[in-house]
């Protein structure tokens, strides 16, 4: 994607670190090159997140059947809540914010915040279009996804 939207952070991060480890290390490698990776299916094309057997079929030893791939970085809306209470204290200049869970367009639904002007405000504006946005921390070098509403 040429055109990523991209947030560079200078802020201090003072929130839980992202998990990463040996099964998703290369999702977050994705991140920081604004790329969004889904682990996908070499023999039907199905998509995963977080990364697993196909279930579609008999899967090749070691998941050699399966690959990260990069994917649209483009959903839905499918579900939100707005959060007026920080749960932990690194959140506390954030709210109100949006957390969402974002139906992709290859499937897998992937949970995250909303950011930009447009925020949802009732249940009918679940399943408006949304696209990734790549918040970089440099300072922590890791790159967070968040997504945006579009039109
Ligand atoms: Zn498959």
């Amino acid at each position: 994607m040429s055109d990523a939207k991209v947030i560079v952070s200078q802020e201090p991060w003072n929130k839980p670190l992202p998990n990463v480890d040996q099964d998703n290390a290369a999702f977050w490698e994705g991140l920081k090159r604004h790329k969004f990776l889904l682990w996908r299916c070499r023999t039907c094309g199905a998509a995963y997140w977080p990364k697993a057997y196909c279930l579609n079929h008999d899967n090749a030893p070691f998941a050699e059947n399966m690959a990260w791939e990069e994917a649209s970085g483009r959903g839905k809306l499918f579900a939100f809540n707005r959060h007026h209470a920080a749960f932990h204290p690194g959140f506390k200049n954030d709210i109100p914010y949006t957390y969402a869970l974002i139906e992709l367009e290859e499937g897998p639904l992937v949970s995250s915040t909303l950011v930009g002007d447009k925020q949802p405000k009732d249940v009918y504006d679940v399943g408006q279009n949304v696209e990734v946005v790549y918040e970089d921390h440099p300072a922590e070098g890791f790159t967070l996804p968040r997504f945006r509403i579009v039109d």
